[in-house]
């Protein structure tokens, strides 16, 4: 089985886990599922399609999702949103205002100066995917707490199997420290690309930050231009 397909059959798992089932059986040749994927429409589910429809069912979770007190203050949780194929994913801190209002992440002001800084690299928002480390907005926009953290972590790890992008970029310390497993400060490691279980990662500041200090915004915009070349390098 090759790594793609392990990956999806291990994203079904933590989902199917997640709620509450403990054993599947799986019926003999039932792992050639992934080999069907060019049969014609409408005989055996795609590896896109079960993707599609995991991720639609991971929205909904979301949706419900109370395993922190952030559910109590959120209007809509927002699990994320782009292309399910993207080969860049983004991921930034969590949902401001109108992102709770409207349960899209990056919609507000900061949202406008990403689409902006994306169309200069010559990336159209459609083509990437987006999402947030918590999925519902911290009151007053505070900074996401480590227990709210933890509890929302799961969503991402999911989103990122099945999302399986060739580089994710994190845009700020949050997702930033949180992919990395580190402490340092974003002036120590904005711009550099890392390798984290086998995922390129190009941490860079959030545009949140860059509309309060527009010196990030020139880095932010370095650090994108960096994204064709990450892309090369993947294709090998
Ligand atoms: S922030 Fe995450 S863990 Fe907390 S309620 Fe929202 S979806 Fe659930």
């Amino acid at each position: 089985m090759d790594n793609r397909k392990k990956e999806i059959l291990e994203a079904v798992a933590e989902s199917l886990s997640a709620i509450g089932v403990r054993e599947v059986y799986l019926r003999e040749g039932a792992a050639s599922l992934f080999d069907k994927a060019n049969e014609p429409r409408g005989s055996v589910p795609s590896p896109e399609g079960d993707k599609k429809e995991l991720l639609a069912s991971e929205a909904v979770r979301c949706e419900d999702c109370r395993a922190c007190t952030l559910y109590n203050t959120r209007t809509n949780a927002v699990y994320g949103d782009g292309d399910i194929d993207a080969r860049v994913m983004f991921i930034g801190e969590a949902p401001g205002a109108e992102e709770d209002k409207q349960g899209l992440p990056f919609v507000g002001r900061a949202g406008k100066l990403l689409d902006r800084l994306l169309e200069e690299v010559g990336l159209r928002r459609g083509e990437v995917y987006i999402t947030n480390v918590l999925k519902c907005r911290p009151p007053e926009n505070r900074d996401p707490a480590p227990e709210e953290v933890d509890a929302c972590l799961p969503f991402l790890q999911r989103q990122m199997k099945l999302i399986a992008p060739d580089l994710i970029i994190t845009l700020g310390l949050h997702a930033t420290q949180l992919l990395l497993d580190t402490k340092k400060p974003m002036a120590k490691v904005r711009g550099e690309v890392f390798d984290v279980d086998g995922l390129k990662v190009l941490p860079t500041y959030h545009t949140a930050a860059a509309l309060r200090f527009p010196a990030y915004k020139e880095q932010i915009y370095t650090d994108f231009r960096k994204i064709e070349t990450l892309l090369d390098e993947a294709d090998g």
